[in-house]
């Protein structure tokens, strides 16, 4: 592939239990994604923009089961562009490769899509200015399972200041966006590199992942009745799009 992006199988997804049938293919949701991260590669939402080498968005399949939801980019996933790239990536992949799957046929990514400097807690404004690339992460997936690691991106998708210590291991439906998943909060491998009791543990929950994978998507909720649409005028073309040339986005391989 010349832009280093993964291909899919473009058969449309049925997934049961959920009743719905989707209608998008893989091709179309890998098509969505990259739109949302040219938008993302120019983001200037949080000041996070001024010290980043790279905007980390994310890695592995638009069309996973599984997604894995980190803390923030650090050094070297800011240099290269792809999230859980050192030491707590390789850890993820010799998880995941202990219940038969690859790091390719995920999602991984990040509460932030930017690195905080000197590898510092994301604030929470930072968290806030992201989150809506996150949640259109998850509606373009549409993920059977959410593995959050760590206390940030638990505490984000639950809406709650309850701490990792207290929920790993627990599987509860929520709805993240427009979207139920089953969310399974996770230690982050960062943490269990450094505690070997706290590795077990996360290697007994990571082996619990394939069983809830089998038990399908939980049931969706209605979908929000739109609007009728108003007649628009048509909007003139901002000027840093008519026209001009958009830079090309940096060679990452293993993206989607
Ligand atoms: N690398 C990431 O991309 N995220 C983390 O949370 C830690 C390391």
């Amino acid at each position: 592939m010349g832009d280093g992006l993964r291909d899919e199988d473009t058969r449309p997804r049925a997934r049961l239990p959920s009743a719905t049938v989707d209608v998008r293919t893989a091709a179309e949701r890998r098509e969505l994604m990259k739109a949302v991260y040219a938008e993302a590669r120019e983001c200037t939402r949080c000041p996070l923009h001024q010290t980043r080498t790279t905007v980390v968005f994310g890695s592995g399949s638009a069309d996973a089961d599984l997604m894995f939801i980190g803390e923030a980019p650090g050094a070297n996933e800011d240099r290269m562009g792809l999230p859980f790239v050192g030491q707590a990536g390789k850890l993820l992949e010799k998880l995941l490769g202990e219940i038969g799957m690859e790091r390719g046929e995920v999602f991984i990514c990040n509460t932030l899509n930017c690195r905080p400097p000197d590898n510092r807690d994301p604030h929470p404004k930072e968290i806030e200015s992201c989150r809506s690339y996150l949640w259109q992460k998850v509606d373009l997936i549409e993920p059977v399972v959410i593995c959050t690691l760590g206390n940030f991106a638990t505490k984000l998708l639950r809406a709650d200041g309850t701490g990792i210590s207290r929920l790993h291991g627990c599987e509860e439906v929520r709805v993240i966006g427009s979207r139920a998943v089953r969310l399974y909060p996770l230690y982050h491998p960062a943490a269990a590199l450094y505690t070997p009791s706290m590795l077990e543990t996360l290697r007994t929950d990571f082996h619990r992942i394939p069983s809830l994978l089998t038990r399908g998507a939980p049931e969706q909720p209605e979908p929000v009745e739109l609007l009728p649409e108003l007649e628009e005028e048509p909007v003139a073309e901002p000027q840093a799009f008519a026209g001009a040339a958009q830079p090309e986005p940096a060679p990452q391989l293993g993206l989607f």
